[in-house]
């Protein structure tokens, strides 16, 4: 599983940082860097919840 994300609709605001820390964060500049484009096996549960969770459906999955 692949995940994205569309940088013209994130707006930064750390939702799928909390649901998935481990492959998401906020940069110095308030920039989201995905760690883990390839999203490892034990962290595919969070970060499909992190997709659904975020307000602004800048996150998208890929199989
Ligand atoms: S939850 Fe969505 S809008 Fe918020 S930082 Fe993550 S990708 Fe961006």
């Amino acid at each position: 599983m692949r995940v994205d994300v569309d940088r013209d609709l994130c707006e930064a605001n750390g939702v799928c940082t909390g649901f998935a820390p481990e492959v998401f964060e906020l940069d110095d500049e308030d920039e989201l860097v995905v760690k883990y484009p390839e999203v490892p096996e034990d962290e595919v549960e969070r970060v499909t919840q992190a997709v659904a969770a975020c307000p602004r459906n800048a996150l998208f999955i890929r199989d």
